[in-house]
């Protein structure tokens, strides 16, 4: 059936298939062929100031419209892109889509200043290309380098930190800003947080779903917004799903969040940009 459809692709969740491995082909066959035939999404969520309940931000999340299998989440694809080097490809067209999302912004007369952050993952953080291909991003598209944000995760970092250490410098050198991602969930190293030239700490979301009825992950929460501020680093917390949680945050001095509290990821057209005027 997913022959007629003309592409010659095959439907990688054909019922009674019991090949997972094969499966798995099939799914990365198809992905490469999703970033080359346009099938690739940004959303984009939407990240608060907390102390002016003001937009600060905005995070890059893929998606991929399936042919058949309709709107699909990172879960369902990143980690074989990962793994099969197709996240290279992927996480490239990401990045410029995501850069000229900002201009267009900008270009619409939305909030000057508005940041944009993107996802990296460990492979693309160990891909020679990086450096240059954000440096030819960001001056291709005219936006200004601080005006994008890196999120690079605890462990991506950890996996190889002394070239993460060298790539973090060189990117920081480029202007852009760079925050550790899902902190809190990887094996943390305060030697080499110290040393990474990091702007934010992310922190996980799993730590704030628990913090209005855990006192062990309130207490985490506040630790990392006290280390991020004794470290000079801007405190961002992820998944904020209710008022409680965001109050608990204000009062904690967390600097910024983000979660379905204040926004799903939405397609570009649904941010509530200051200054954009939304086309009825
Ligand atoms: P992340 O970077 O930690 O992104 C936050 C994830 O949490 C997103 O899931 C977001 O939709 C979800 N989220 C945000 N607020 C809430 C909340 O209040 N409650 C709950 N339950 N979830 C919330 P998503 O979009 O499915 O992305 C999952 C992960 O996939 C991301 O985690 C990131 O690690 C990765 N990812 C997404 N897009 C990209 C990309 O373009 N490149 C790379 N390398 N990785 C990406
Ligand atoms: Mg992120
Ligand atoms: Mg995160
Ligand atoms: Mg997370």
């Amino acid at each position: 059936r997913a022959k007629a459809q003309g592409s010659g692709r095959w439907d990688a969740h054909r019922p009674g298939s019991s090949d997972p491995g094969a499966e798995r082909l099939v799914l990365l066959e198809q992905l490469r062929a999703a970033v080359r035939d346009g099938e690739l999404r940004v959303h984009y969520q939407p990240r608060q100031h907390l102390p002016s309940g003001t937009l600060s931000g905005v995070e890059a999340l893929v998606r991929w419209q399936h042919p058949t299998r309709g709107l699909l989440q990172p879960a369902e694809f990143i980690d074989a892109a990962e793994e099969s080097g197709v996240i290279r490809d992927l996480g490239a067209w990401v990045l410029t889509e995501a850069v000229e999302q900002a201009v267009r912004w900008d270009a619409a007369g939305g909030l000057p200043g508005l940041q944009m952050a993107v996802n990296l993952s460990a492979r693309q953080l160990a891909d020679p290309g990086l450096v240059p291909r954000v440096a030819g991003t960001l001056a291709r598209a005219g936006l200004r380098a601080s005006r994008l944000v890196l999120e690079i995760t605890e462990t991506a970092l950890m996996s190889d930190p002394e070239a993460a250490l060298a790539t973090l410098q060189e990117l920081r050198a480029l202007g852009v800003l760079l925050a550790v991602d899902d902190f809190g969930t990887g094996y943390s190293s305060f030697t080499y947080l110290k040393q990474f030239p990091v702007d934010e700490l992310k922190i996980d979301r799993s730590f704030v779903t628990g913090m209005t009825t855990d006192a062990g992950d309130r207490a985490i929460v506040a630790s990392c917004v006290h280390l991020a501020h004794a470290m000079g680093l801007v405190a961002v917390a992820e998944g904020v799903e209710t008022a409680a949680e965001r109050d608990a945050l204000r009062a904690l001095g967390c600097d910024q969040a983000q979660g379905y509290f204040f926004s799903r990821p939405v397609p570009p057209s649904e941010v509530p940009v200051p200054g954009v005027v939304v086309p009825a």
